[in-house]
């Protein structure tokens, strides 16, 4: 239930895209009744107008690197605007202050690694009850015991980015030789020393073919979480950098083949959510493109099937297997928001639209009063295809991709290729999730 402007906040009620299933609004899945039939699409427990789910608070934007596509693009040396470490306390306490369940943090940058002060604010956050993690850059200041010191002030995770599967293409991404070798021993080390790891990687035209070589890697390094992000042209990213939506959708196909064996997420794709409610419902709405076969075919050299995890279910079974991990229900404004380093609150790194400064206003205010993070709660503020689309509540199309490309943040999502006035039917009770080649899935329309 999404209030309006004027009424009163009610808890959230789950979209149920299956209503015959027995109601399970939670996000645990372990001991659910479903354990046969877990949700394609979880939703969170707690009224996402009244609190964010996941809070991205970019520290600094000092970095060594120089990623090719930077949102923030990160330059060498600290903004003498950043704020202080008395600030970011202050922000960390109005955020605990919300009561449980409370939203989890992310240090991210830039490089939070460049701030002298990371491991006294992981510190406080923790010791107020905050869930802290933190995410480096891949330089050699991530060693082995800056981690473990992080670890010991309470951080419980740390993400890596990792865009390629060899050096080569890596280090070309990032523009400095040597990070790729760096970030895997970041990786080692995060786990060495207790923190859950999260590998995210950044999809362009570009580095696309890297995923099936990637899915092996980040298994390699037992990473809890492979968190694909797909570019948005902002900061030092431009269109070219994007996928079309047709490769957006032969991608994310092809994730959700390769979540059999890793658990995965993804960032600006939030077509994702309809894609597994789809594919719970045996609805193709596409035929499989040259780019999912292209992925499949490097999926086998890379990864030969007697090599991947064993006891992965394949086949119709796939699409019910409660070790899939569903996709959240959450998006830029929606559970989540992102603090500048100079205090700007927007709803997200990749949304460049500021609705306030935690140096004048809490930010818990601000999640829940400005007019724009209201109205990207609300599905039927929608426009365009989102707005038709009978799936806008768990999906609503990635609101950074609508504004880059169209400076509408409420517009329609480019990168889906769903046309909601089409209506497709089932082409079977459970549709397989292996490899199809094309013209092997009928499309109906
Ligand atoms: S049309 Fe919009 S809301 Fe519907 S699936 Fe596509 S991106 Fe999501």
């Amino acid at each position: 239930m999404v209030a309006r402007r004027g009424e009163t906040c009610r808890p959230a009620k789950a979209f149920r895209p299956f209503p015959d299933a027995p109601a399970r609004p939670t996000v645990n899945q372990v001991k659910s009744p479903w354990l046969d039939q877990a949700p394609p699409v979880r939703q969170l427990r707690f009224d996402v107008d009244a609190r964010p789910f996941l809070v991205l608070f970019e520290l600094t934007r000092a970095c060594a690197l120089a990623c090719r596509h930077c949102r923030a693009e990160a330059h060498p040396g600290r903004d003498p605007d950043e704020l202080s470490t008395a600030e970011i306390r202050a922000v960390l306490d109005d955020l605990a202050s919300i009561g449980a369940p409370r939203p989890r943090v992310v240090l991210t940058g830039g490089d939070p690694l460049e701030r002298p002060d990371l491991q006294t604010l992981v510190a406080h956050g923790a010791n107020a009850g905050l869930s802290m993690a933190i995410s480096p850059a891949g330089t050699p200041r991530a060693t082995a015991s800056t981690l473990g010191a992080l670890r010991h002030a309470g951080a419980t995770a740390v993400s890596f980015s990792l865009d390629a599967a060899t050096a080569e293409a890596h280090d070309d991404f990032r523009r400095v030789q040597g990070s790729f070798e760096w970030t895997v021993h970041g990786c080692r080390s995060a786990t060495e020393v207790g923190l859950r790891l999260q590998v995210n990687t950044t999809v362009t035209a570009a580095t696309v073919l890297e995923l099936p070589a990637l899915s092996r890697l980040v298994t390699d390094l037992h990473a809890a979480m492979w968190s694909v992000f797909f570019v948005v042209p902002t900061g030092r990213a431009d269109a070219t950098q994007a996928l079309s939506a047709e490769s957006t959708e032969d991608t994310l196909a092809f994730l959700h083949d390769v979540a059999q064996w890793v658990r995965l997420k993804t960032t600006e794709a939030p077509t994702f959510r309809r894609l597994a409610v789809h594919k719970r419902q045996g609805i193709t709405t596409r035929a499989p493109g040259p780019l999912y076969v292209e992925l499949h075919r490097r999926l086998a050299d890379a990864w030969p099937v007697s090599d991947r995890p064993s006891g992965a279910r394949t086949g119709p079974a796939a699409s019910t297997d409660p070790r899939r991990r569903a996709p959240l229900a959450v998006a830029d404004g929606r559970g989540v928001v992102f603090v500048s380093h100079t205090g700007d609150v927007q709803p997200s790194g990749f949304l460049r639209l500021v609705v306030g400064n935690v140096r004048e206003k809490p930010l818990t205010q601000l999640y829940a009063g400005a007019p724009l993070l209201r109205a990207l709660r609300d599905p039927s503020a929608l426009r365009g295809r989102c707005g038709r689309c009978e799936l806008r509540e768990i999906c609503g199309g990635s609101r950074a991709q609508a504004y880059a490309r169209h400076g509408d943040p409420l517009g329609e999502d480019p990168t889906c290729d769903y046309d909601p006035s089409v209506s497709f039917s089932p082409t079977s009770p459970a549709r397989p999730f292996g490899f199809e080649p094309p013209g092997a899935a009928p499309v109906e329309g």
